[in-house]
């Protein structure tokens, strides 16, 4: 390479939107460390070692319980694809970017799809989605448990009762959820689940955890045809992560470092630790937003503690902020998506992100910002109220 090419030296950030996450030093330490081949002794043993924090992290006994090589999108596309056969119908809940991309990625493999709607920042009642598996009797259901476009988080305990009545398998997107709010599997009765390592486990992305139930792992040995990917079919990488160890695709080692010990951190701090601290985190900042004059996007009762989507004030210049934010501050957050492009602002307190410094940090920043913008606020409100939840 030419010699006028300067080494990549990225700017001091501090990783407060939708994802990725700010990476624990330890997890980063991890990915130095010399690569050992994919089919050497040491390193089965630690892919052994994943399956069994995911199975932890997930709470589920799911044999088939792995991460695939990928973002979280993969993950995604895993479920349904193994899933999902040409003509199979599918049933997708639609209340925001990631449950539209599911209906996408449904719609390639060849389902029929079905869409319950909501508005976005809503959230689906059981009643409403009872109605829809009646009326379409899908092969698979698929929903989102936190929509990172929107802040909400959907209630999902007794959707699993549901669909088994209704002999439909479900499908839920944890990539918002997975290490930062309950997520309980195997009493949820969910088939197949997937995550991503960017967001709440705060590993780079580039893995995405999946499960699949013994239901789910029914339909998929029994297919008619092949699974129409071939890097993504479960039949085959079951192959690689079970007891054959045969070569499917040469595993990106270094990601697997990283998810080890970034599991080594969570069971070490405790899920229930861990929910409990993203829960106080998500509660000093929320009272710090409302002393700035803001509103929460999703309903009282279903924000997501892991993803704060927030309105924008009138007559505050939504890039102007973000920009201010990042270049005095070191601070990203991220901008709406969607139907709330312009309108919304997405602050993530994910996994290693989610500390008091940084709801401060965030807080005190913001009020500056918003203040140069005409925006009036009391001056040391926000980091008041913020204290006020620490100190209760
Ligand atoms: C981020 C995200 C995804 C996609 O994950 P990528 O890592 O961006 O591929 C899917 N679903 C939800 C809810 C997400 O937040």
């Amino acid at each position: 390479m030419p010699s006028k090419h300067n080494a990549f030296i990225p700017a001091p950030r501090i990783l407060l939107g939708p994802g990725p996450s700010d990476v624990p030093p330890r997890v980063l330490q991890a990915m130095a460390t010399p690569l050992v081949g994919h089919l050497d002794p040491s390193f089965l043993s630690l892919m052994n070692a994943v399956q069994d924090g995911l199975r932890g992290l997930f709470r589920t006994d799911n044999q088939m319980t792995l991460a695939i090589s990928g973002t979280g999108s993969a993950g995604m596309e895993t479920c349904i694809v193994n899933l999902i056969e040409p003509g199979d119908s599918m049933l997708v809940c639609v209340n925001g970017v990631f449950g539209k991309r599911m209906t996408d990625v449904a719609e390639r493999a060849g389902a029929e799809v079905h869409v319950l709607e909501r508005p976005w920042g809503e959230v689906f009642s059981i009643e409403e989605i009872e109605e829809a598996l009646a009326k379409h009797k899908p092969k698979a259901m698929g929903i989102v448990h936190a929509e990172t476009s929107t802040g909400a988080w959907q209630p999902v305990e007794q959707l699993g009762a549901l669909c088994r009545e209704h002999d439909t398998l479900l499908v839920l997107d944890t990539v918002t959820s997975l290490g930062g709010v309950p997520v309980e599997i195997d009493e949820w009765d969910v088939d197949a689940v997937y995550s991503g390592t960017q967001k709440c486990l705060s590993c780079p992305p580039g893995l995405a955890p999946v499960s699949f139930s013994s239901r789910a792992m029914h339909a998929i040995t029994n297919r008619q045809r092949k699974v129409q990917s071939w890097y993504l079919d479960i039949n085959m990488l079951a192959n690689y992560w079970g007891t054959e160890r045969a070569y499917h695709h040469t595993a990106p080692i270094t990601m697997n470092y990283a998810l080890y010990e970034s599991l080594r951190t969570i069971f070490e701090e405790g899920l229930e630790a861990r929910w409990a601290r993203h829960d106080l985190n998500h509660r000093a900042l929320k009272a710090g937003i409302h002393a700035l004059g803001m509103r929460y996007t999703a309903a009282e009762g279903h924000q997501l503690p892991t993803l704060n989507a927030v309105s924008i004030p009138d007559g505050v210049d939504d890039a102007a902020v973000r920009m201010t934010l990042l270049e005095d501050f070191g601070i990203e957050i991220g901008g709406g998506l969607g139907a709330f492009k312009g309108k919304a602002w997405r602050i993530g307190l994910m996994g290693h992100s989610s500390r008091k410094s940084n709801v401060f940090l965030v807080l005190s920043a913001l009020e500056q910002v918003l203040r140069k913008q005409g925006h009036t606020v009391e001056p040391g409100a926000a980091v008041a109220a913020a204290s006020n939840v620490y100190d209760s």
